[in-house]
């Protein structure tokens, strides 16, 4: 039955029951009035009537006014005749009264009045008694049916107010806790509500909407499944090792590559904490190490190649940290939740720049014999021994010597960064004195200065202390810094040297009033082969790439400061000695 109907019959069942028992109450209470009413109104005013007839026969020889007394009485009493026989008694009054009238003295009539009027009492007494009877038994007939009523009202009411209550609220509950189970994701919950009414109909939807949802559920982990599996093969047949961090630095997944080359079981190394297992693996250690410096620093990748001895062999690998956030899904703010290290296997390249490497170092130390060579045989060619050269000669073993020089510069630089490359830089550091090292680099840099008449100015601050340098190293950077500002300045321009005590360590710092570099190209000029473009060309691109390389291997720091046309302050710092 549907709730609509339980409730409609319920309330109506109520409604009928207290209807019922007002009619039956109203009903009595009528009849009981009905009774009452009988006996006052017959039998009452009878006797009254009589009373007064009595009064009226006993004064009737001594009171004048008895005779009209007696007759309105009687006359009221004809109006009156409600009883069987009292229609008889009240003519048989009234005939005695007739005959009294005609023979006033009588003495035997008023005593037959007197007889009939107590007949008539007797009748009404008796009617009384029979009423009364009537109406006890009409009160108890309506005790009985209002209780009967009521107990059945009272036992409706009160199985109503157990179940209604019950019947509509249950199911409501079953339905709450049932929609709580559905918010977390417990979609195997079902309502087992069988009624054909409203809750089973409710049930039913209920039902439905839980199969779907768990059905949905059920197709999308199966799917995530499978697209978990298709990731997880894709990242175990790449080629490159890969490593996938969770936010707590936990080893979420490491394909076979990465797990080949950090020599670890999968199962000792997938879901463990990479900090703990750093302590044992030293590949491991790296990547954490080198990517908390990084996190400290610019993070860029890390540009220094890794060598990792795995499967019997070197390999070279560049480190790549990916930091992985998403947006999850109504938040507005990205979470961080994991990382991915990314080994890029260099290896082939590294041989073939070994093999340049070696090509170059091999080609320009064969080369420097010969031009040494040329030189000598320059000077000879110069000297009055050969004989005498005429002008036109002269410029041309001068401008041969040029090139000669040249080339010997290109040789050094290109035999210096092959020693850079192989990390085979032989450093010679001792207490130097900077006063040596400027004097070494200023005499190197005279002819370039007066051909370009460019006066240099000095500043050293006096008494400086030594520094902790490789004595040839440093004066080649300085020589670097000179001739780079010799070439990039114009004629008759100044140079300044300033050479002074930073507090921390010795600052070499060289001036020029050149034409400056463009703020794009500043942080690349370090880097080997880079040419600002347009720039001239008769360079290798080498000079600073091998400044910063020998002076970072003595501890030392190295940089710039320029602006297009302003000029540029290339300077280095050592430590004292
Ligand atoms: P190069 O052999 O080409 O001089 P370097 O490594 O010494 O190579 O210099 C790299 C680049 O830096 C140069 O190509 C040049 O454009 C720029 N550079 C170096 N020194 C100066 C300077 N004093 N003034 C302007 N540009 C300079």
């Amino acid at each position: 039955m549907k709730i609509k109907t339980k409730l409609r019959l319920g309330l109506g069942i109520l409604f009928l029951m207290i209807l019922a028992l007002s009619l039956i109450a109203a009903r009595y209470v009528y009849l009981l009035k009905e009774d009452t009413e009988n006996i006052l109104q017959n039998n009452y005013k009878t006797l009254d009537y009589s009373r007064s007839m009595f009064l009226a026969i006993d004064g009737i020889h001594t009171d004048p006014g008895a005779w009209t007394k007696f007759e309105q009485n009687l006359k009221d009493q004809e109006s009156n005749v409600t009883e069987r026989g009292e229609g008889d008694v009240t003519r048989k009054i009234a005939g005695h009264y007739a005959s009294l009238k005609a023979d006033p003295g009588s003495e035997k009539l008023p005593v037959l009045i007197r007889n009939d009027l107590a007949e008539l009492t007797l009748i009404n007494m008796k009617a009384i008694q029979a009423k009364s009877d009537k109406a006890l038994t009409t009160a108890q007939a309506a005790f009985l049916w209002i209780a009967l009523t009521g107990t059945i009202c009272f036992l409706i009411a009160l199985t109503l107010l157990v179940n209604l209550p019950g019947n509509i609220g249950n199911p409501i509950r079953e339905l709450t806790e049932s929609i709580r189970a559905i918010a977390e994701k417990k979609y195997a919950e079902r309502l087992h509500f069988s009624g054909k009414d409203e809750f089973g109909e409710l049930a039913r939807s209920f039902n439905s909407m839980a199969e779907k949802l768990e059905e949905y559920d059920n197709s999308n982990l199966s799917q995530i499944l499978i697209e978990k599996k298709r990731i997880e093969a894709l990242i175990n047949n790449m080629h490159e090792p890969v490593i996938g961090l969770d936010e707590n630095k936990n080893v979420l997944f490491a394909n076979e590559e990465a797990i080949k080359i950090m020599g670890i079981a999968a199962g000792d190394l997938l879901g463990k904490s990479a900090v703990d297992l750093a302590r044992q693996n030293d590949l491991i250690r790296v990547l954490i190490q080198e990517e908390q410096s990084l996190n400290g620093s610019s993070g860029h990748p890390a540009s220094a190649a890794l060598k990792i001895y795995a499967d019997e062999k070197e390999s070279y690998f560049e480190k790549e940290i990916v930091d992985i956030a998403i947006l999850p899904t109504g938040e507005r703010s990205k979470k961080f939740i994991g990382q991915v290290i990314l080994l890029k296997n260099v290896t082939p390249f590294k041989e073939l720049d070994f093999a340049k490497t070696n090509f170059i170092a091999t080609v320009s130390h064969e080369l420097k014999t010969p031009i040494s060579s040329i030189k000598m045989s320059l000077q000879l060619l110069e000297s009055s021994q050969t004989g005498a050269v005429n002008e036109e000669q002269q410029q041309l073993i001068s401008s041969i010597k040029e090139d000669s020089d040249r080339l010997l510069k290109i040789t050094g630089e290109l035999l210096n960064m092959s020693q850079v490359e192989t990390g085979n830089i032989q450093l010679n550091i001792q207490q130097s004195s900077p006063y040596d090292i400027l004097k070494y680099a200023v005499d190197a840099v005279k002819t370039p200065l007066e051909q370009k008449h460019i006066e240099l100015v000095v500043e050293a601050d006096d008494r400086l202390p030594d520094v902790k340098a490789d004595m040839e190293k440093t004066a080649w950077v300085l020589i670097n810094f000179l001739t780079n500002a010799v070439r990039y300045s114009q004629e008759e321009s100044k140079i300044h040297i300033h050479v002074t005590d930073s507090g921390q360590g010795i600052k070499f710092l060289v001036q020029d009033e050149g034409k400056g570099i463009d703020s794009r190209y500043r942080s690349k000029i370090f880097d080997r082969y880079f040419q600002v473009p347009g720039s001239s060309k008769s360079g290798t691109g080498l000079g600073l790439a091998i400044s910063k390389e020998f002076i970072e291997a003595q501890g030392g720091s190295i940089g710039v400061v320029s602006e297009i046309g302003m000029g540029s302050t290339f300077y280095f710092e050592l430590a004292k000695a």
